[in-house]
């Protein structure tokens, strides 16, 4: 099986450093079988590994960690980020009524998912909602969603025999308008596959009903189809978003990456069961987890990098109550604020560092500063930055030449060395170094 498979595979990878081609290669050899094997399309396969190469090439390997591991770690982040932000909502920012419009194919889940929709947005935010149903070509499709209505407390918009969908559209906005409804939900009908009629159906309902969000419901077990169908979907009638159904079955939810690839879209909600209440946010690194199936390996890498961290902020607590802060040291952490944003981001992490702050303003630290400061320190030997107090007047002039300042500057930052190494001594020896280590870190 394919977890066998990969163990093996990831296993004999065991080379140190950065990730070779070859290792890259390796592993991703499997990371294909597993997207192909969780329906992800092919085309998407393709241009997402090749992704993930360019990323992973000549990346760091973790301490511990296997070069597989490392390249799976990678994937998972990738794909994470490619099934895009966590807490996309339905979106009802525009006049009353605000229409959405509920798109797909046939049995996709539309009309249950107007209900759950529905009932989500009167229950949880107090909005008045009336449901339409514009199936017109099954006999009994109105009636369903009637009864969900039923169901859910929600009002639907009453049925009236002989219109078409584009009539009941009308109808629908319009008695939207006169009861005062905050939404209303047209609920399409859908047919076995995409084609023109259907296309054209929605984009004449979408011309007299202007919906604020059109979304496509697709069953999460679509395999190959799914590029196709949401590419056909978006282009011709413009979805807004995306809701996956049935993602409580066995399916590994691939078709959430190829929709979200090929349409750019977000996914908005997903379908979880049958019963109304079976609607939940898409959180994007559960679906990565399931589509890749390498969970265990993805927790691996993030305890390693975890306890490195923990490693390296242990030894470095150590140093500071030991009053050992070296220039080394604070060159180091000047580099991990420049990479957090600045002063802003890493004193926001430690509470009550407003007084640090201002102090180390005061002797000089600032966001611009921190560029020409690491540049002094790279200009003193090893020696000199392990125990500054050798700095006399000549070898400042020499750091001063190397770093393109001056003798002030040298002493300003030295000062701020000696301010900063006496408060992390003065905080250590508090037992406060958990909390402020994390925050340097
Ligand atoms: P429509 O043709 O697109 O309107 O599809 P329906 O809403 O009528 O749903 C077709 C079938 O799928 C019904 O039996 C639903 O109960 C079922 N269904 C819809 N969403 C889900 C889901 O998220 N999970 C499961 N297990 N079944 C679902
Ligand atoms: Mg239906």
């Amino acid at each position: 099986n394919l977890q066998e498979r990969l163990g093996a595979i990831l296993n004999n990878l065991t080379g140190r450093g950065a990730l070779s081609e070859a290792d890259v290669a390796a592993a991703l050899r499997e990371v294909r079988r597993a997207l192909i094997e969780a329906d992800v399309a092919l085309d998407v396969v393709r241009s997402f590994t090749e992704r993930v190469r360019e990323k992973a090439v000549g990346a760091e390997v973790l301490k511990s960690v296997k070069p597989g591991q490392m390249v799976v770690k990678i994937v998972h982040d990738e794909l994470v980020e490619m099934l895009g932000a966590e807490g996309e909502t339905i979106d009802l920012n525009a006049p009353a009524p605000v229409v959405l419009m509920m798109v797909g194919l046939q049995g996709s889940g539309k009309t249950t998912t107007t209900g759950k929709i529905a009932r989500r947005l009167s229950e949880r935010q107090g909005k008045k909602v009336l449901m339409a149903s514009l199936d017109t070509r099954r006999p009994a499709a109105q009636e369903q969603l009637r009864q969900i209505g039923e169901q859910v407390s929600v009002a639907t918009l009453p049925i009236v025999a002989g219109q078409s969908p584009v009539d009941i559209a009308k109808r629908a906005v319009q008695a939207a308008r006169l009861g005062g409804h905050d939404v209303v939900i047209l609920d399409t009908a859908g047919r076995t596959h995409i084609d023109e009629p259907l296309m054209a159906e929605m984009a004449d309902i979408k011309r007299v009903a202007n919906p604020h969000e059109i979304l496509l419901v697709a069953d999460s077990l679509t395999g190959q189809d799914a590029v196709n169908l949401a590419r056909s979907f978006d282009e011709r009638v413009g979805i807004t978003g995306l809701v996956l159904t049935r993602m409580d079955g066995d399916g590994r939810g691939g078709a959430a990456l190829s929709m979200r690839a090929v349409t750019g879209k977000p996914i908005k909600l997903i379908g979880t069961g049958e019963k109304m209440d079976a609607l939940e946010e898409f959180h994007p690194r559960r679906i990565a987890d399931r589509i890749l199936g390498m969970g265990d390996i993805v927790s691996l890498v993030e305890k390693a990098a975890e306890t490195i961290d923990q490693e390296k902020a242990a030894a470095m607590a150590k140093k500071m109550q030991a009053g050992k802060f070296d220039l080394n040291d604070l060159a180091e952490q000047l580099q991990q604020m420049q990479k957090m944003g600045g002063m802003g981001g890493i004193m926001g992490l430690m509470p009550g560092m407003g007084k640090m702050k201002d102090q180390l303003a005061a002797a000089g630290l600032n966001d611009k500063t921190f560029a020409r400061q690491i540049a002094i320190i790279r200009s003193m030997t090893p020696q000199e930055r392990a125990n500054p107090d050798i700095l006399k007047n000549s070898r400042k002039k020499r750091i001063a030449a190397g770093s393109g300042t001056d003798a002030a500057q040298i002493n300003k930052l030295l000062k701020m060395h000696r301010q900063m190494a006496d408060m992390m001594k003065a905080m250590g020896g508090k037992g406060r170094k958990g909390g402020m280590m994390r925050g340097l870190m």
